[in-house]
């Protein structure tokens, strides 16, 4: 589904920030990659959802090199893409059933499958007691369950979890990790970044370790070593 064929991105400091890259990623696998920070994490989901250019090699989603996409279709590869982040990106003003709505207005969907879908995503991460409810009044794990639902709520075939417990208690995290892992369980590939050995412990699924912009370890069962 995703495959970075010996990827390099260096920054005009000419250091590698990735230094020849080169992985897969299976349909409906749930992968981990881990490294101390400035060891390349966030270059390497750049790379992937296209926000910046590799200096040399491509990245392929499918069969398609998504460095090389005319706009339509990166928009189109975009909307099959769900993104987490670890200080959640709610908008403020909005309640969770709005938050969750709106990506799908954004994506052209119509009222009948709002109406139908939002209260899904929300059930789907137990919060359909708190649709109505604004961020201010939802505690962290609550925000990043509602950004959850928000994106799922268009049914993409891969997640992109940047640190999503960075914010978050043991209890909250656990809960994070058990939806993500339900949502992967339902056929979504799910990529997660974390710093968090005892998430990388509780999963018990496959690890990329990354150090210096370079891959250090491909492990498929969870050790999380630095
Ligand atoms: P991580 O997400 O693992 O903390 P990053 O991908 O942010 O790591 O950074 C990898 C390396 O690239 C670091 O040395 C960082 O300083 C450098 N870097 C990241 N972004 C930029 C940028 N926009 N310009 C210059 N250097 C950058």
């Amino acid at each position: 589904m995703i495959y970075f064929d010996n990827v390099s991105k260096i920054y005009n400091n000419n250091s590698f920030a990735l230094e020849e890259v080169n992985f897969s990623v299976e349909p409906q696998e749930f992968i981990s990659i881990v490294g101390h920070s400035g060891a390349g994490k966030t270059t390497l989901l750049k790379m992937l959802l296209a926000e910046d250019k590799p200096t040399q090699g491509s990245v392929f989603f499918e069969s398609a090199d998504i460095h090389s996409l005319p706009k339509s279709k990166l928009a189109r590869f975009r909307k099959r893409v769900g993104t987490i982040f670890q200080d959640f990106k709610l908008l403020p003003q909005k309640t969770a059933y709005e938050n969750v709505a709106f990506a799908m207005e954004v994506a052209g969907r119509t009222d009948k499958e709002i109406e139908s879908d939002v209260p899904h995503a929300l059930n789907l991460v137990d919060l359909e007691d708190k649709m109505w409810h604004f961020p201010h009044e939802l505690s962290g794990g609550e925000k990043q369950r509602v950004a959850i639902a928000r994106a799922i709520v268009n049914q993409p075939d891969l997640i992109i979890a940047d640190e999503p417990t960075g914010n978050l208690d043991p209890i909250n995290t656990y809960d994070v990790v058990q939806i993500l892992k339900k949502i992967n369980d339902l056929g979504t590939t799910v990529l997660l970044t974390t710093h968090n050995k005892g998430v990388i412990d509780s999963l018990g699924r496959r690890v990329i370790t990354i150090d210096q912009g370079r891959i250090v370890r491909d492990d498929q069962h969870g050790r999380y070593v630095l």
